[in-house]
C-alpha cells in the first residue's frame, strides 16, 4: 500500500516555483512589483544573459527589516494581507508571499535591505532554498534583490528557457507593463552594457507612453475618460489610422494592476468594428478604477486574470465610451504629419 507524507517545504516551494516563476520575466514582474508595492518612487533593473544569469532589481522603497528579511523568503510570509476577508480588499500588487519563497528556491538570491529607522543595512543569500546566516552591509534606504543562474537547480526548468534575445523580450515587456501602469515613478532597465528604457517621472501618463513607445504613437492617441460612479474608465485608443497585426498593444489596467481580459478584448474590437482592415487590431492604454470589492483578483497565481462582480457592465461601458468619442472626433485628421 502506497504511504501518504506531507511534502516538505522544500518540494512545496518547488511546486509552487512552478507555478509562478515560469521564466526570468515572471522574476522582474514579481520584484517589480514588490517594489511598487513598497513606495519606490525610483527603481533600477539591472538584467544579464536575457536574465538567465542576472535579474537585479534595486528601489527606494520602506525596505525590510533585519528581523523581517528571513520571513521575506518564507512560503506564505507576506506583510500586505492577514485574514481571509482581506483578500476582497486586495489593495497591495502582491498578497499571496509566495514570490520570494518560490525565486529563492530555483537560483541563488541574495536580499540586501535597510529600512528608513535602520541605521545600516543587512544582506541575506539563499541558494536553492538553503538560506546563509544574515550579514551587516552597508547600503541606502531600499531593497536590492539579486538573483542568479534561475533554474540552476531544476534542469527540466532551466531547458525550457529560450535564448537570451527571446527572455529579454518578455522581460522587457513585464517592465513595460509596470512601468506603464505606475507613470510617477522613475525607471531604469539595462540588459549587459545596454540601457533599454530611463523613464523619468510624470504626472502625465502620454508622457510615459511616449517614453515607452515613441511620439508618433503617443501622438495618435485619443483620450478617452468615462465616469460611472464607483468605475471610472480613463486612458487613450489610437487612431484607428495606427493598428497592429496582432493585439500586443492593448494594454488593460485595473487599479494599477496589468490584467488580460478576453471580453474588454472584444469590446474593444467591436468598437472599431469597420474602422480597421480584418487582421488588423486596435492600441489602446486603458485603465479601470473601482473600488478593490468589484474584483476578485486572486484567480491565478500570476494575478494577470481577474475575475469582475459585474463584467457586462464594464463591457458596455468601455463599448459605449469608444462609440460616442469616435462618432465626435474626425478620426480623418490624424497626426501632424499624417494629412
Ligand atoms: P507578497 O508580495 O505576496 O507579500 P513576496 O514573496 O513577493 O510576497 O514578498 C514577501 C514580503 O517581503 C512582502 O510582503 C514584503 O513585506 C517584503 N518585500 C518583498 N520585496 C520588498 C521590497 N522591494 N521592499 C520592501 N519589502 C519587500
Ligand atoms: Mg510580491
Amino acid at each position: 500500500m502506497p504511504t501518504i507524507r506531507q511534502l516538505s517545504a522544500s518540494v512545496v516551494n518547488k511546486i509552487a516555483a512552478g507555478e509562478v516563476i515560469e521564466r526570468p520575466a515572471s522574476v522582474v514582474k514579481e520584484l517589480l512589483e514588490n517594489s511598487m508595492d513598497a513606495g519606490a518612487t525610483r527603481v533600477d533593473v539591472r538584467l544579464e544573459q536575457g536574465g538567465r544569469e542576472l535579474i537585479r532589481v534595486t528601489d527606494n522603497g520602506c525596505g525590510i527589516d533585519e528581523e523581517q528579511l528571513t520571513l521575506a523568503v518564507l512560503n506564505h510570509a507576506t506583510s500586505k494581507i492577514t485574514t481571509a476577508d482581506d483578500l476582497f480588499e486586495v489593495g497591495t500588487m502582491g498578497f499571496r508571499g509566495e514570490a520570494l519563497a518560490s525565486i529563492s528556491e530555483v537560483s541563488r538570491t541574495l536580499l540586501r535591505s535597510r529600512t528608513p529607522e535602520a541605521a545600516s543595512g543587512a544582506e541575506l543569500r539563499v541558494n536553492g532554498g538553503v538560506a546563509e546566516p544574515i550579514v551587516p552591509a552597508g547600503c541606502p534606504v531600499g531593497t536590492t534583490i539579486e538573483v542568479r543562474d534561475l533554474f540552476f537547480n531544476t534542469p527540466v526548468r532551466q531547458r525550457f528557457l529560450r535564448t537570451p534575445q527571446t527572455e529579454i523580450g518578455h522581460a522587457t515587456e513585464a517592465f513595460v507593463r509596470i512601468a506603464l501602469a505606475n507613470p510617477q515613478v522613475h525607471f531604469r532597465l539595462e540588459h549587459g552594457n545596454r540601457e533599454v528604457h530611463d523613464l523619468p517621472p510624470t504626472d502625465d501618463w502620454r508622457v510615459r507612453i511616449a517614453g515607452l513607445f515613441g511620439d508618433e504613437l503617443a501622438n495618435a492617441l485619443i483620450d478617452v475618460e468615462s465616469i460611472d460612479p464607483p468605475i471610472t474608465l480613463r486612458g487613450y485608443v489610437a487612431n484607428p489610422q495606427y493598428s497592429r497585426a496582432n493585439n500586443r498593444l492593448q494594454y488593460l489596467f485595473l487599479n494599477g494592476r496589468n490584467i488580460r481580459d478576453r471580453a474588454l478584448q472584444h469590446a474593444l474590437g467591436e468598437a472599431y468594428r469597420g474602422l480597421l482592415l480584418t487582421g488588423r487590431f486596435p492600441i489602446c492604454f486603458l485603465r479601470f478604477d473601482m473600488p478593490a470589492n468589484l474584483a476578485d483578483v486572486n484567480v491565478h497565481p500570476t494575478k494577470l486574470e481577474v475575475r469582475f462582480q459585474d463584467g457586462g457592465r464594464l463591457y458596455s461601458q468601455l463599448l459605449s465610451t469608444l462609440r460616442s468619442k469616435f462618432l465626435s472626433t474626425d478620426l480623418r485628421a490624424g497626426p501632424a504629419g499624417q494629412g
